[in-house]
């Protein structure tokens, strides 16, 4: 089960990509968990994608990829996965399909989420995320226990910089000019299928779990 959930920020990929991978018992990869933890621990790579993340830009190609190839290669992979916001670039799904083809796999399915924009902007600005822990919160839709919290871990709410409102128009920009042409790219390998990201998460869910299990 190799799975690639491929759309604009704030379509809900993260959280449905988290919840799949418990469902299926696969490990989730999502770059911008990876490179926002690098961020925290100050890391070298840290050091080096905080700007570029920071005004919502993408992050170098060789940087991700970098951190793509080394997951893949750890054996706890090699029964599957989901890839969660890469590939983002055509270098970057090129360089995958090399990967994979280099150690005769490929990709079962390439999802893609769809939402109306204006919906997009509504679940980025009030989106909260933990600061210890993967979880993420909406103030309206899915809100924590209480206010601030973490129900996980009981860490602090905080939103993401790049969910601010200035940022959120950028990230969008980026993403039509850069990652959509990946909607055509693997449309022309036979691997995409569309969602439907509207509703509530449960209901994404339903319609997810109905999709991958008949790839
Ligand atoms: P996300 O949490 O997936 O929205 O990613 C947050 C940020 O991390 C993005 O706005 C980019 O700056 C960076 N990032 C995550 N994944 C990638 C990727 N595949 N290629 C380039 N930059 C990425």
């Amino acid at each position: 089960m190799r799975f690639v959930f491929l759309g604009a920020p704030g379509v809900g990929k993260g959280t449905q990509a988290e919840m799949v991978s418990v469902k299926y018992g696969i490990p989730k990869i999502s770059t911008g968990d990876l490179l926002r933890a690098a961020v925290t621990q100050h890391t070298p790579l840290g050091k080096e994608v905080k700007q570029f993340m920071d005004r919502g830009d993408l992050v170098p190609d060789n940087v991700v990829i970098g951190l793509v190839e080394e997951k893949i290669s750890i054996p706890e992979y090699a029964k599957g996965f989901i890839l969660d916001g890469f590939p983002r670039t055509v270098p970057q799904a090129d360089t995958l399909g090399t990967l994979l083809t280099t150690k005769e796999l490929s990709l079962d399915r390439v999802v893609h989420f769809v939402i109306p924009r204006e919906e997009v902007i509504n679940r980025l600005s009030g989106r909260r995320s933990c600061s210890q822990c993967p979880a993420v919160y909406h103030v309206e839709f899915v809100p924590p226990k209480r206010d601030g919290v973490c129900d996980e871990c009981g860490g602090e709410l905080v939103q993401r910089r790049d969910d601010q409102k200035e940022t959120v128009e950028s990230r969008l920009t980026v993403y039509e000019e850069q990652t959509s042409p990946l909607i055509d790219y693997y449309r022309k390998n036979n691997v995409l299928a569309e969602l439907n990201g509207s509703g509530s998460v449960d209901d994404v869910q339903e319609r997810l779990v109905a999709l991958l299990s008949a790839s």
